[in-house]
């Protein structure tokens, strides 16, 4: 099973060099009993929990294999013993047009977890103190309206960078599409590229930029309503789904890694865990639900988007402020700030392209405390001299590659093996690597398996 997926099946034995096929079996599928139908799901991140609860709701007795010792993947919360609160591994900002995310915590019973804020987002711009709200009302219209856009910056230049952007080719970097370097470069494409592509503004994917513009702000305020969390990612969108899929029957197997598969050249036969194997059945289909990295090393040939770049956030513990939910920081290394009670925490995206490329964790955590105070000084909030209890956590390959050379990589749902399937936030989902685009592709390999 070494052959690309462009170049057909492949011709039999183990996909992951190294590894020989049906070495030992895993218990729940012996070789020597029958085997029944399955289906494994590999990786219990947000993709491959949708997948498994889509299969498990159908009828199908599904496994789930995970690497860590717990299930949510990039979009984890847990008790920090530091800070003496239930944090996320990384803010993330959901909209109101991230239907399939809010469709999902529908679905699992995770709603009520979630509160949908206006489509307002305040600006703080530390290099002049000038603070604005962006705010998009109703309508396709609302994005033209002066409250849309930063103070005193004019309407044309970015139309026509928008106009370029919705009539141009797809993959080309974002910096060949829009010309204007002036205020909006600074204000409006540059935040907004990092924070939806994890990319520095000129070399991030256009297309995918399109795709989430024409999905929210585009259609005015109604869908670019930021939606946040106050107990955690986990809460909404996590564990009520473990609860779905354990009265479902499914069950999950922690530290278990997958590390190769093998194959009759046309249909999977065999998953390698690291001391043992899974005989697959006849019957039996797989869907891989891993990131790019792992991925790879589980199916070698597959072309695929490298890993992208580190999003960083610092937690720190500030009591008695009340800075915004959401705050959009200009003139400095944060990039955004997130309060949830007394935590507020900064997000910098693309990391490597920031001042926190090589410090270490104290001096990040003190370079961002440094800015912090800044920020809740110029709103009036206490801010001590001393940082607080904080927490720094730097995600690698937080994204997959999101320029037009990853974006062209991206693998389907389906392979030439017929019991395999894909899912995963890189997979071709038009949409960046978002929990949007990893919902969206757990549902497409739960249907893609059921069919
Ligand atoms: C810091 C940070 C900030 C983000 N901000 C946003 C945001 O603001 N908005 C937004 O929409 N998205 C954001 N994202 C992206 C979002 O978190 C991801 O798109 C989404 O969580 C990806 O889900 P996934 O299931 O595709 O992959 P993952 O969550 O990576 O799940 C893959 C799972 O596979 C497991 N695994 C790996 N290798 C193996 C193996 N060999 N065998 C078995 N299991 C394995 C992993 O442990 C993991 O649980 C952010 C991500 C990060 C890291």
């Amino acid at each position: 099973m070494r052959g690309s997926p462009r170049s057909g099946a492949g011709t039999g034995g183990c996909v992951t060099p190294g590894i020989p096929a049906g070495c030992c079996d895993d218990p729940a599928s012996s070789p020597s009993g029958p085997v029944s139908a399955r289906i494994y799901v590999v990786g219990a991140g947000l993709a491959g929990l949708v997948a498994a609860e889509h299969l498990a709701s159908r009828g199908g007795a599904v496994t789930i294999l995970e690497a860590s010792p717990k299930a949510g993947g990039r979009c984890r919360s847990y008790r920090d013993d530091r800070l003496g609160r239930v944090i996320d591994n990384g803010n993330h900002l959901i909209l109101s047009a991230n239907t399939a995310v809010l469709g999902w915590a529908d679905r699992i019973g995770g709603a009520d977890r979630l509160r949908m804020l206006d489509a307002a987002f305040p600006y703080l711009d530390l290099d002049t103190g000038a603070r604005w709200s962006l705010e998009l009302g109703r309508g396709p219209f609302a994005a033209l309206s002066p409250r849309a856009r930063a103070p005193g910056t004019p309407l044309g230049p970015l139309l026509r960078d928008m106009v370029r952007l919705m009539t141009g080719p797809a993959r080309r970097p974002l910096g060949r599409v829009v010309r204007d370097r002036g205020a909006h470069w600074r204000t409006f494409w540059d935040p907004l590229t990092r924070a939806v592509l994890n990319e520095p503004p000129e070399g991030g994917d256009a297309g995918l930029m399109r795709a989430t513009l024409m999905r929210s702000f585009a259609k005015g305020g109604g869908t670019a309503r930021p939606v946040v969390a106050p107990d955690g990612l986990g809460a909404a969108l996590i564990e009520p789904a473990l609860d779905r899929l354990e009265r479902a029957g499914a069950t999950i197997r922690y530290r278990t890694a997958v590390q190769g598969l093998s194959d009759d050249g046309s249909r999977v036969t065999g998953i390698h865990l690291r001391d043992a194997d899974i005989r697959v059945g006849p019957g039996d289909r797989i869907v891989l639900a891993l990131p790019p990295a792992p991925l790879a090393a589980v199916l070698p040939d597959l072309p695929l988007p490298a890993p992208g770049g580190a999003i960083a956030n610092a937690h720190f513990v500030v009591p008695g402020t009340d800075l915004p939910p959401i705050l959009a920081v200009l003139g400095a290394t944060t990039q955004w700030v997130f309060r949830r009670g007394d935590v507020v925490s900064v997000t910098v995206s693309a990391a490597e392209d920031s001042a926190l490329d090589g410090m270490d964790r104290a001096a990040a955590l003190d370079h961002l405390w440094g800015e912090m105070r800044a920020i809740l000084i110029a709103h009036g909030c206490h801010a001590p001299r001393d940082r607080p209890a904080a927490r720094f956590l730097r995600e690698k390959a937080a994204t997959f590659d999101q320029t037009p050379d990853g974006v062209r990589r991206r693998a389907s749902t389906t392979m030439p093996w017929a019991n395999l399937f894909l899912a995963g936030d890189h997979t071709d989902t038009g949409l960046p690597a978002t929990l949007e685009g990893a919902v969206l592709s757990g549902q497409a390999a739960g249907r893609a398996a059921l069919d």
